[in-house]
């Protein structure tokens, strides 16, 4: 007999059978047959005093501006909006919305834990940029260090977890341990990071032209 693979729908099912609730900022609450999302910061509030929405797609909205109006083009930065609420009937629609706040986010997870993930070191990432980007292969160890504690802080820029080293045996160790630790509390998924962003390498690239610049190279 095959035996087929899960569907993401079907993991996103088990991780709530086994008491899964939270990723990133959001919560997942049971609601009668289905779910209810809300900012974890939201979890105890009334539901009167929260925007309720209906739609995956409403995710979309929720997540697309923070509080002062402004774009977010980092889904994972730790700003997204208070005061919602989001019903859906179905876990398949609940994963739908999943993919809105943080895209890609749950499929990272089951690869990761099933060992299908690849993560590239930073320093390898770097290395395979060409164009306007290729001088970020000159990044070492020292400067990729620095450029992903400024960028990707846990605390106030990114929620994801990097899953990726500096270089081949060489782990992020100078980064708080909330950026690198991929063993969850049972109620979380985390957030991963498995490829830097384009983000990242637009700053490797300011980071080491100023630093160049002020060598006089
Ligand atoms: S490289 Fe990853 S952890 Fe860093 S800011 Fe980008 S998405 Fe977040």
């Amino acid at each position: 007999m095959t035996l087929h693979p899960k569907s993401l729908t079907e993991e996103l099912a088990d991780w709530l059978a086994q008491g899964g609730r939270r990723i990133g900022e959001i919560v997942i609450l049971p609601c009668g047959e289905g779910w209810e999302v809300r900012h974890v910061d939201d979890a105890e509030s009334p539901a009167s005093s929260l925007t309720a929405h209906k739609t995956p797609e409403a995710a979309r909205e929720i997540s697309k501006y923070d509080a002062a109006g402004q774009y977010r083009p980092l889904k994972g930065a730790p700003n997204l909006v208070h005061g919602w609420r989001l019903t859906l009937d179905t876990t398949a629609a609940l994963r739908d919305a999943l993919d809105f706040f943080y895209p890609a986010a749950l499929g990272n997870w089951v690869a990761f834990t099933q060992g299908r993930a690849t993560p590239s070191p930073i320093r390898e990432t770097f290395a395979r940029q060409t164009g306007m980007y290729r001088i970020t292969g000159l990044l070492d160890e020292d400067d990729c260090r620095a450029v992903v504690a400024d960028n990707c802080a846990y605390a106030t820029n990114c929620r994801r977890r990097i899953a990726w080293p500096v270089a081949a045996g060489v782990p992020f160790d100078t980064l708080p341990p909330e950026k690198t630790n991929l063993e969850p509390a049972p109620d979380e998924m985390p957030v991963l990071c498995l490829h830097a962003c384009s983000l990242l390498v637009a700053s490797a690239r300011t980071y080491i032209k100023k630093k160049r610049a002020a060598a006089g190279q």
